[in-house]
């Protein structure tokens, strides 16, 4: 069978996250947007995961649904649809190898409760899991993977984002020059690693090295309308064992939903403060330094890839699983409308959409044009449809801001709006 999976996500126990991240909100923004596994996020703290215990259902197949008195009615019917949960979690590790200081962002999947907790357990001796969903411990994250197969050799670990400059195994800033150079021996247990959203496939590919990898995408929602935001695609069966054993293997494992990876807010170089934002060859230029207050720039994912890459852009690997990118529908909306994502204007023009149409999903990748015409506005259909073509434009993120989305020129939209009042 087909379906969407998204398997890190954070709970409202996490910094900054938002309330709406309970198993209620993530079960029903999951059929929203079309996704059918979900990650529970943070197993790791010890409120969130009793809160787990006590709404989820183990399938008996190291998947969970959410448990009847739970669920809510407030799910269009076009989009209703059954919702399992995967237990996930995040771990930051900070600490020190080869002279430098790393931190490294890792996500852990576990079949089942008691798996979990052993892990838990270990790791409450390293540091305090209650302080935040996604803790932070003064641990190597090679230990890490070993502790995550010592509690089960059923458990994945995934390094988190790969290539975002702060906290992850690749990046600029703390990571290191290959996997194999943070995971030594244990390498071969590295099946998968999340691209994130500033970078995708196209750009991994060009890593000869990642030939073997599993390019693993997901959103790392931190509120419920962003889950889904990057996803995966499994045709297994619907079991814990079948989806692990697709992404050990890549049989079974369609593909991702993606990012355009300017829209990460990391692709480009750049300093925040300033506004500064560059290509890799003109940070060069610029000795890597802010050329307005001479400060160190940020290194993004471009660059990064760039550096450690060994073969051109455009190198596809053989039977490298497909992607597609999509800009997320409340997204199109806006930039449709000239308005802000989180206004009323989206959400009466979105929620219109999903229930005649179905989930986000269908109507970004499959909804006819005309249907989307007809349940939205011209706008979107033509939104949709660019997006689906790949002809937006985007300005590339840089240093922590998002890049931003340009479906239409000003005149353009304008046009549209104009033929719109004549029909
Ligand atoms: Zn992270
Ligand atoms: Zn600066």
């Amino acid at each position: 069978m087909r379906f969407i999976a998204d398997l890190h996500v954070h709970s409202h126990y996490s910094r900054a996250t938002s309330k709406d991240m309970s198993p209620e909100g993530i079960w029903k923004w999951a059929q929203l947007k079309g996704i059918t596994v979900i990650g529970t996020g943070d197993f790791t703290h010890p409120q969130w995961l009793k809160e787990l215990k006590e709404k989820l259902k183990p399938v008996g197949n190291g998947l969970f649904t959410l448990r009847k008195k739970f669920q809510t009615d407030d799910v269009p019917l076009s989009c209703k649809s059954d919702v399992y949960f995967i237990l996930s979690a995040e771990i930051s590790c900070i600490y020190s190898k080869n002279g430098k200081t790393r931190k490294v962002h890792s996500v852990v999947l576990a079949p089942d409760f008691a798996a979990a907790e052993r892990l838990n357990l270990v790791l409450t001796r390293i540091g305090n899991l209650k302080s935040d969903g996604r803790p932070i411990l003064g641990l190597d994250a090679k230990k890490l993977l070993q502790l995550t197969l010592d509690a089960s050799p059923e458990n994945l670990y995934i390094p988190a984002h790969a290539w975002t400059p702060h906290f992850s195994v690749l990046g600029a800033a703390s990571g290191f020059d290959s996997l194999f150079e943070c995971y030594e021996e244990l390498t071969p247990n590295i099946y998968a690693i999340e691209t994130g959203l500033s970078s995708d496939p196209l750009m991994n590919w060009r890593l000869s090295s990642l030939d073997r990898i599993t390019l693993v995408s997901n959103s790392d929602a931190h509120s419920a309308p962003k889950i889904g935001r990057e996803a995966n695609i499994f045709d297994t069966d619907l079991s814990y064992a079948s989806m692990m054993s697709a992404i050990r293997t890549k049989k079974g494992f369609v593909g991702t939903i993606e990012f355009f990876p300017e829209e990460g807010k990391y692709h480009y170089d750049g300093h925040r403060d300033c506004g500064v934002s560059l290509t890799p060859k003109e940070t060069i230029k610029h000795d890597y330094l802010c050329p307005v207050c001479n400060k160190n720039l940020t290194i993004g994912v471009m660059h990064r890839v760039e550096k450690l890459a060994d073969r051109e852009l455009g190198f596809r690997p053989r039977n490298a699983p497909s992607f597609t990118s999509i800009i997320p529908l409340p997204e199109i909306i806006a930039e449709g409308l000239q308005c802000g994502v989180n206004t009323k204007k989206v959400r009466t023009l979105y929620f219109p959409l999903l229930e005649q149409l179905g989930n986000e999903f269908k109507v970004l990748l499959h909804a006819p044009l005309d249907d989307i015409e007809r349940a939205g506005t011209v706008l979107i259909r033509e939104a949709v449809a660019r997006m689906r073509a790949g002809t937006v434009h985007i300005a590339p993120g840089y240093d922590g801001e998002y890049g931003k989305v340009r479906i239409f020129e000003d005149k353009e939209r304008n046009e549209i709006i104009k033929q719109m009042k004549r029909i």
